[in-house]
């Protein structure tokens, strides 16, 4: 993999031209609340404005990403996809307070600590706090704010243990708690890695309660209210990240995985990767060479 590999894998990765239409009814929406709009305005792959609401960041930020999981390999690995629906996350329709703190939320934060805690070799975590406009008869039916990750190296009972004894579960949701195993093509991994941090404003629109929704562009005024839910917010404030940094939106591993996935200067740790060594193991082989 090389680092814009990633595109082939996902065609429909971000239109340019549907993302600059995002970022002006964005900037539109961000001046009739009386906010600062310029920066958004004038925001460019060149200059980004670092806002968490523009779409053109977030597309920047999510390209970063991804980029960065293909060039360090990590597409190979085996991860989990999960979705947790807390308890009391929850904005009616027609609420326009801010939801509060996102990756700095206490649940996420203890979340995060809890699986560290576990010393799982090779945990990687990476993915979102997120909510989107729901409708249903194209009635509002609320904002759901939730977390999605994806968990290298950890099994799907380590990962239910670690939600279920730090997060009370929306007892309302069929599902409050999801936990799959990412299929083994790259599709399915850049599928599943770019549905953990995706655009910020999104709105999905149903036709009953337990149908299938599809997704839309938010109207005016529902993209105000959802601008109003999230706040103004830094770009990557809504990223959970634990084992890999993101600096200036740039990614990088931590200094205790970077070792791991070393590629280039060693030879054998990309083989090692390549190989599908279960994690334990590779780890295992690679802490030792460095310690
Ligand atoms: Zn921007």
């Amino acid at each position: 993999m090389t680092r814009s590999s990633w595109r082939r894998h996902l065609p429909d990765f971000d239109p340019i031209s549907k993302i600059k239409r995002q970022q002006r009814e964005t900037a539109n929406a961000l001046r009739m609340l009386g906010l600062d709009h310029l920066p958004m305005r004038e925001c460019s792959g060149v200059e980004p404005c670092r806002n968490g609401l523009c779409a053109r960041c977030a597309r920047q930020l999510r390209s970063h990403l991804l980029g960065f999981l293909a060039d360090e390999y990590l597409d190979q690995q085996h991860w989990h996809f999960v979705t947790i629906r807390p308890e009391g996350w929850t904005m009616p329709a027609g609420e326009f307070r801010q939801f509060g703190l996102l990756r700095d939320h206490p649940l996420v934060e203890n979340l995060v600590k809890r699986f560290r805690r576990m010393v799982i070799p090779g945990l990687i975590i990476f993915g979102s706090v997120e909510t989107v406009y729901n409708t249903v008869s194209n009635r509002p039916a609320g904002k759901p704010f939730h977390i999605h990750l994806m968990v290298a190296a950890a099994s799907a009972a380590q990962i239910n243990g670690a939600v279920q004894a730090i997060v009370p579960l929306n007892g309302q949701d069929v599902k409050p708690l999801d936990i799959r195993r990412v299929g083994s093509t790259p599709e399915d991994f850049y599928e599943a890695a770019s549905y953990a941090f995706k655009q910020p404003l999104l709105k999905k629109s149903r036709v009953a309660p337990a149908s299938f929704g599809v997704m839309q562009s938010l109207k005016a005024a529902e993209r105000r209210e959802l601008i109003q839910n999230l706040g103004v917010h830094g770009w990557t404030r809504r990223l959970i990240l634990s084992g890999i940094r993101c600096d200036s939106g740039r990614f990088r591993l931590t200094a205790n995985l970077s070792a791991t996935t070393n590629r280039g200067e060693n030879p054998s740790s990309h083989q090692l990767l390549s190989g599908g060594l279960p994690q334990a193991s590779r780890h295992n082989q690679l802490r030792g060479r460095r310690e």
